[in-house]
Protein backbone atom coordinates (compact mmCIF):
# COMPACT_ATOMS: atom_id res chain seq x y z
CA UNK A 1 0.00 0.00 0.00
CA UNK A 2 1.46 3.11 -1.07
CA UNK A 3 1.83 5.93 1.70
CA UNK A 4 4.71 8.30 0.64
CA UNK A 5 2.69 11.20 -1.49
CA UNK A 6 5.89 11.54 -3.34
CA UNK A 7 5.39 8.06 -5.16
CA UNK A 8 1.81 8.37 -5.87
CA UNK A 9 -0.54 10.26 -8.99
CA UNK A 10 -2.98 12.45 -8.34
CA UNK A 11 -5.53 9.94 -8.84
CA UNK A 12 -3.86 7.27 -6.31
CA UNK A 13 -4.51 10.01 -3.69
CA UNK A 14 -7.11 10.90 -4.39
CA UNK A 15 -8.73 7.39 -4.08
CA UNK A 16 -6.75 6.83 -0.93
CA UNK A 17 -8.35 9.79 0.55
CA UNK A 18 -11.50 8.30 0.47
CA UNK A 19 -10.27 6.01 3.41
CA UNK A 20 -7.60 7.60 4.89
CA UNK A 21 -7.33 11.65 5.98
CA UNK A 22 -4.23 11.36 8.15
CA UNK A 23 -1.42 12.99 6.43
CA UNK A 24 2.55 13.49 8.27
CA UNK A 25 3.99 16.48 7.47
CA UNK A 26 8.10 16.32 7.73
CA UNK A 27 10.60 18.88 8.65
CA UNK A 28 14.50 18.89 8.25
CA UNK A 29 16.85 21.74 8.11
CA UNK A 30 19.43 22.57 5.53
CA UNK A 31 22.21 23.23 8.33
CA UNK A 32 25.97 22.78 9.25
CA UNK A 33 26.47 20.04 11.37
CA UNK A 34 29.95 20.01 12.25
CA UNK A 35 33.34 18.74 9.60
CA UNK A 36 32.32 14.82 9.45
CA UNK A 37 28.31 15.12 8.53
CA UNK A 38 26.37 16.89 5.41
CA UNK A 39 24.38 19.75 5.19
CA UNK A 40 21.49 17.03 4.57
CA UNK A 41 21.69 15.37 7.87
CA UNK A 42 18.37 16.30 9.72
CA UNK A 43 16.20 16.27 6.58
CA UNK A 44 17.81 12.47 5.92
CA UNK A 45 17.39 12.05 9.26
CA UNK A 46 13.66 12.94 9.50
CA UNK A 47 12.44 11.33 6.45
CA UNK A 48 14.19 8.33 7.53
CA UNK A 49 12.69 7.83 11.09
CA UNK A 50 8.82 9.65 9.46
CA UNK A 51 8.88 6.93 6.43
CA UNK A 52 9.26 4.01 9.29
CA UNK A 53 7.02 5.38 11.87
CA UNK A 54 4.73 5.59 9.73
CA UNK A 55 4.35 2.54 7.64
CA UNK A 56 1.41 0.23 8.50
CA UNK A 57 -0.49 2.83 9.97
CA UNK A 58 -3.55 4.82 8.36
CA UNK A 59 -1.35 7.83 8.06
CA UNK A 60 0.04 9.47 4.58
CA UNK A 61 3.98 11.56 4.49
CA UNK A 62 3.46 14.20 2.45
CA UNK A 63 7.21 15.15 0.82
CA UNK A 64 9.61 16.73 3.06
CA UNK A 65 10.22 20.78 3.38
CA UNK A 66 14.02 20.86 3.99
CA UNK A 67 14.33 23.91 5.41
CA UNK A 68 13.69 25.23 8.16
CA UNK A 69 14.93 27.79 10.59
CA UNK A 70 18.28 27.80 12.43
CA UNK A 71 19.74 29.87 14.64
CA UNK A 72 22.48 28.86 16.35
CA UNK A 73 24.32 27.76 13.31
CA UNK A 74 24.30 30.59 11.39
CA UNK A 75 27.36 31.73 9.75
CA UNK A 76 28.64 28.68 8.67
CA UNK A 77 29.28 28.04 5.14
CA UNK A 78 26.03 25.53 3.53
CA UNK A 79 23.38 26.52 6.12
CA UNK A 80 20.63 28.05 5.09
CA UNK A 81 17.80 29.89 7.00
CA UNK A 82 14.10 30.88 6.50
CA UNK A 83 13.33 33.53 8.65
CA UNK A 84 10.66 33.25 11.40
CA UNK A 85 7.56 34.74 9.18
CA UNK A 86 8.45 32.78 5.89
CA UNK A 87 8.82 29.74 7.44
CA UNK A 88 5.22 30.42 9.71
CA UNK A 89 3.61 31.37 6.22
CA UNK A 90 4.93 28.56 4.16
CA UNK A 91 3.69 26.01 7.14
CA UNK A 92 0.35 27.51 7.11
CA UNK A 93 0.18 27.07 3.25
CA UNK A 94 0.62 23.61 3.14
CA UNK A 95 -1.81 23.26 6.04
CA UNK A 96 -4.32 25.32 3.63
CA UNK A 97 -3.55 22.88 0.55
CA UNK A 98 -3.80 19.81 2.82
CA UNK A 99 -7.24 20.94 4.34
CA UNK A 100 -8.84 22.19 1.26
CA UNK A 101 -8.07 18.35 -0.23
CA UNK A 102 -10.02 16.87 2.36
CA UNK A 103 -6.66 15.97 5.19
CA UNK A 104 -8.62 16.00 8.53
CA UNK A 105 -5.48 15.14 10.93
CA UNK A 106 -2.12 17.13 10.50
CA UNK A 107 1.07 15.79 12.08
CA UNK A 108 4.30 18.66 11.85
CA UNK A 109 7.18 16.40 12.59
CA UNK A 110 10.35 18.15 12.69
CA UNK A 111 13.45 16.40 13.28
CA UNK A 112 15.15 19.73 13.90
CA UNK A 113 14.21 21.04 17.18
CA UNK A 114 15.60 24.43 17.91
CA UNK A 115 13.23 26.35 19.73
CA UNK A 116 12.32 29.33 17.36
CA UNK A 117 11.73 26.81 14.58
CA UNK A 118 9.64 24.95 16.68
CA UNK A 119 7.71 27.95 17.88
CA UNK A 120 7.45 28.93 13.93
CA UNK A 121 5.51 26.18 13.07
CA UNK A 122 3.61 26.59 16.91
CA UNK A 123 2.35 29.55 15.81
CA UNK A 124 1.39 28.62 12.09
CA UNK A 125 -0.72 25.75 13.66
CA UNK A 126 -2.66 28.28 16.26
CA UNK A 127 -3.14 30.56 13.89
CA UNK A 128 -4.23 28.30 11.20
CA UNK A 129 -7.07 26.42 13.63
CA UNK A 130 -8.45 29.47 15.16
CA UNK A 131 -9.80 29.37 11.57
CA UNK A 132 -10.41 25.95 10.27
CA UNK A 133 -11.74 24.03 13.39
CA UNK A 134 -12.77 21.25 11.68
CA UNK A 135 -8.87 20.13 11.24
CA UNK A 136 -6.70 18.98 14.11
CA UNK A 137 -2.97 19.82 14.08
CA UNK A 138 -0.55 18.32 15.89
CA UNK A 139 3.43 19.09 16.35
CA UNK A 140 5.91 16.38 17.21
CA UNK A 141 9.45 16.67 17.17
CA UNK A 142 12.46 14.51 17.66
CA UNK A 143 12.75 15.55 21.22
CA UNK A 144 9.55 14.26 22.08
CA UNK A 145 10.72 10.35 20.79
CA UNK A 146 13.78 9.87 23.29
CA UNK A 147 13.29 10.19 26.75
CA UNK A 148 15.26 8.03 29.19
CA UNK A 149 15.82 4.62 26.89
CA UNK A 150 17.19 7.62 24.82
CA UNK A 151 19.89 8.35 27.37
CA UNK A 152 21.09 4.55 27.99
CA UNK A 153 21.96 3.91 24.75
CA UNK A 154 24.05 7.37 24.68
CA UNK A 155 27.42 7.85 27.00
CA UNK A 156 27.02 11.72 26.08
CA UNK A 157 23.92 14.23 25.81
CA UNK A 158 22.35 14.98 22.91
CA UNK A 159 22.53 17.96 21.19
CA UNK A 160 24.22 19.24 17.52
CA UNK A 161 25.94 17.15 15.11
CA UNK A 162 26.88 14.82 18.22
CA UNK A 163 27.15 10.94 19.15
CA UNK A 164 23.17 10.89 18.59
CA UNK A 165 23.25 12.32 15.32
CA UNK A 166 25.94 10.65 14.04
CA UNK A 167 25.09 7.44 15.36
CA UNK A 168 22.09 7.67 13.47
CA UNK A 169 23.44 8.81 10.37
CA UNK A 170 26.13 5.40 10.77
CA UNK A 171 23.74 3.56 10.70
CA UNK A 172 21.37 5.01 7.89
CA UNK A 173 23.73 6.91 5.57
CA UNK A 174 27.25 5.40 6.33
CA UNK A 175 28.59 6.66 3.16
CA UNK A 176 28.22 10.14 4.42
CA UNK A 177 29.69 10.25 7.22
CA UNK A 178 33.51 11.15 7.91
CA UNK A 179 34.45 10.07 10.87
CA UNK A 180 38.28 11.19 10.72
CA UNK A 181 36.81 14.13 10.83
CA UNK A 182 35.23 14.25 14.27
CA UNK A 183 35.82 16.64 16.97
CA UNK A 184 34.79 16.94 20.10
CA UNK A 185 33.53 20.53 21.00
CA UNK A 186 31.01 21.92 23.78
CA UNK A 187 30.85 25.62 22.82
CA UNK A 188 29.79 28.26 25.65
CA UNK A 189 29.52 31.80 24.83
CA UNK A 190 29.42 34.63 26.87
CA UNK A 191 26.31 33.89 29.05
CA UNK A 192 22.83 35.79 28.62
CA UNK A 193 24.59 37.77 25.43
CA UNK A 194 22.26 37.57 21.84
CA UNK A 195 25.28 36.67 19.19
CA UNK A 196 24.62 37.39 15.29
CA UNK A 197 25.99 34.06 14.28
CA UNK A 198 26.68 31.16 15.32
CA UNK A 199 30.36 31.36 14.21
CA UNK A 200 31.19 33.71 17.48
CA UNK A 201 30.08 31.18 20.14
CA UNK A 202 31.38 27.95 18.18
CA UNK A 203 34.76 26.49 16.28
CA UNK A 204 33.72 23.59 14.66
CA UNK A 205 30.06 23.57 14.37
CA UNK A 206 29.67 20.72 16.91
CA UNK A 207 28.19 20.52 20.34
CA UNK A 208 28.83 17.34 21.73
CA UNK A 209 31.32 14.65 20.98
CA UNK A 210 30.56 12.53 17.94
CA UNK A 211 33.71 10.66 18.20
CA UNK A 212 31.61 8.47 20.94
CA UNK A 213 29.12 7.77 17.83
CA UNK A 214 28.52 4.09 16.34
CA UNK A 215 26.29 2.33 13.51
CA UNK A 216 25.02 -0.06 16.38
CA UNK A 217 23.87 2.39 18.90
CA UNK A 218 22.62 4.30 15.74
CA UNK A 219 20.24 1.35 14.97
CA UNK A 220 19.19 1.15 19.14
CA UNK A 221 18.04 4.89 18.51
CA UNK A 222 16.61 4.55 15.38
CA UNK A 223 14.46 1.16 16.67
CA UNK A 224 13.29 3.30 19.61
CA UNK A 225 12.96 6.37 18.30
CA UNK A 226 10.37 4.98 15.14
CA UNK A 227 8.50 2.80 17.42
CA UNK A 228 7.96 6.10 19.74
CA UNK A 229 6.37 8.00 16.45
CA UNK A 230 4.60 5.15 15.25
CA UNK A 231 2.53 4.86 19.02
CA UNK A 232 2.04 8.50 19.07
CA UNK A 233 0.95 8.20 15.45
CA UNK A 234 -1.41 5.36 16.31
CA UNK A 235 -3.27 6.93 19.48
CA UNK A 236 -4.01 10.25 17.37
CA UNK A 237 -5.31 7.64 14.72
CA UNK A 238 -7.56 6.47 17.48
CA UNK A 239 -8.90 10.02 19.18
ZN1 LIG B 1 20.70 18.06 13.43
Amino acid sequence: MKYLLEDMTWTEVEETLKKKNFVVVPFGSVEEHGPHLPISTDSDLCYAIVKKGAEGTDFLVAPIVNYGLERSTRGFAGSISLRFETLKQLVKDILFELTNQGFKKIVLFSFHASSTHLVALKEAAFDFVQENKKVKVYLVSSMDLGGQDLLKILETPPQHACELETSLMLYLKPEAVQMNKAVEEYPSGTPFLVYPSGREWMKTGVMGDPRKASAEKGEKIFNLMTKRLREILTNIQRE
